[in-house]
């Protein structure tokens, strides 16, 4: 059963990795077997990142583009392919949040929303499934949201996005199952990450959370892993388009 969920010798690519929920499926994932390719927009973030993991006795080296730029998508990721190795399992986390009131928001944070959290995961997935369709084997794990399903005042924005990585998620699962590459999603509820730091500051909020959340409390970024092993080992091998919610409940309850 171990070797269901082993890494070992898989090369796994995490786009912003330097940081918060990345950095934990870095990690997460190392200590699974994983050979981690740590994902940042500037060299000396995803170097930072990736000497923390070596310095653990783990494997990991920078991988650093701007998931937005096609240009520099396609490079980064060639010179992986021709220099590293073939990349087993992408894992699109790169994300950002803006809030605004929906009739002030302004158009350039819509933009640059739409830019990272969902035109990068069509566009960083693409290049990769690129080189995994020859070989017939891949994983892609997109990261949603609660979003993904469920409005919430100030983020309409970034709740399109996610709606949207959502249906990424399945149609990518369509068009590349018959190639043996598993598309999946997971769907984090509220953790507390640098992301999430003006919710967790405010009193109000984790009493609104914790009433919410059949579980009752934020969850732990930690809590992630078990899900992102599962969804880059053999153990989801005839598992398609699914989007695991990783939520305390969050989704299920009403
Ligand atoms: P953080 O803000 O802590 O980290 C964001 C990461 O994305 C950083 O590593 C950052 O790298 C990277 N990044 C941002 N823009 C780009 C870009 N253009 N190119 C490459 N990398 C980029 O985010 P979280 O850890 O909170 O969130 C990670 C993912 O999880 C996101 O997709 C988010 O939507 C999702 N999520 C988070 C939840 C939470 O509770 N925190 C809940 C649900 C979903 P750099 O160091 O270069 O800035």
């Amino acid at each position: 059963m171990n070797n269901l969920f082993s890494l070992d010798n898989k090369t796994v690519l995490i786009t912003g990795a330097s940081r918060g929920i990345g950095f934990l499926l870095a990690r997460g994932l190392a200590q699974q077997g994983a050979h981690i390719l740590v994902n940042a927009t500037t060299e000396e973030h995803a170097r930072h990142a990736a000497d923390r993991l070596r310095e653990e006795g783990l494997r990991a080296d920078a991988a650093a583009f701007d998931v937005t730029d096609s240009q520099a998508v396609h490079a980064a990721i060639g010179r992986i392919e021709t220099d590293i190795g073939a990349i087993d399992v992408l894992i699109n986390n790169a994300g950002i949040q803006r809030r605004h009131p929906f009739t002030e928001f302004p158009e350039q944070d819509w933009d640059d929303i739409i830019a990272v959290n969902q035109k990068a995961v069509f566009i960083v997935s693409q290049t990769v499934a690129r080189y995994m369709v020859p070989r017939r084997r891949g994983k892609i794990v997109n990261i949603g949201s609660m979003q993904s399903e469920l409005g919430r005042d100030t983020i309409t924005p970034y709740a399109a996005s996610k709606g949207a990585v959502k249906m990424l998620t399945r149609g990518m699962c369509v068009e590349l199952a018959r190639y043996n590459i598993q598309v999946n999603g997971i769907a984090p509820g509220y953790f507390k990450t640098e992301m999430t730091q003006a919710l967790a500051d405010d009193p109000a909020f984790t009493a609104w959370l914790t009433q919410r959340t059949p579980a009752a409390r934020w969850g732990d970024p930690q809590e992630l892993i078990g899900a992102a092993v599962f969804l880059a080992a053999d153990a989801s091998s005839f598992v398609n388009g699914q989007l695991l919610f990783v939520d305390g409940g969050m989704s299920a309850a009403v």
